[in-house]
């Protein structure tokens, strides 16, 4: 499977439950591109959380709260529309022992991938927010 946005090699991964009401789309998981880290809903999730390395160095080694912040990352891309909800999901990150802005500033800095969204400007946004 490859990214509809760059072509780029994708990872599937399952909706952590504790995001789940958080996110814009009911599907039970989602794809996250290693490339442009682009975030887009998919019906058939595997059971287990991938290696997220393969997108960031950025994401923490605990799969599931890789995809916690995989799923913030679906919610900053249109931060307008989505700012309760990424305001939870980020508190769920923080409750799994994540700095958020420190992992955007990561992300931001990481020469591996070329994210879709501007990172840096939606950490200042995001920063504002929570
Ligand atoms: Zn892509």
């Amino acid at each position: 499977m490859t990214c509809p946005n760059c072509g780029c090699p994708v990872v599937s991964f399952p909706i952590p439950a504790s995001v789940s009401d958080c996110l814009p789309d009911d599907r039970p998981g989602a794809v996250l591109c290693t490339q442009c880290l682009r975030v887009a809903p998919t019906d058939d999730p595997p059971d287990d959380y991938p290696d997220f390395a393969r997108a960031s160095d950025a994401f923490p080694a605990d799969g599931e709260t890789a995809a916690v912040l995989a799923c913030l990352l679906a919610l900053v891309d249109r931060l307008a529309l989505h700012r309760a909800d990424a305001d939870a999901v980020a508190g769920v990150a923080e409750r799994h022992g994540v700095d958020v802005l420190l992992f955007l500033d990561r992300l931001a800095a990481d020469t591996a991938v070329t994210p879709a969204v501007d990172v840096s400007r939606r950490r200042t946004q995001l920063a504002q927010l929570i």
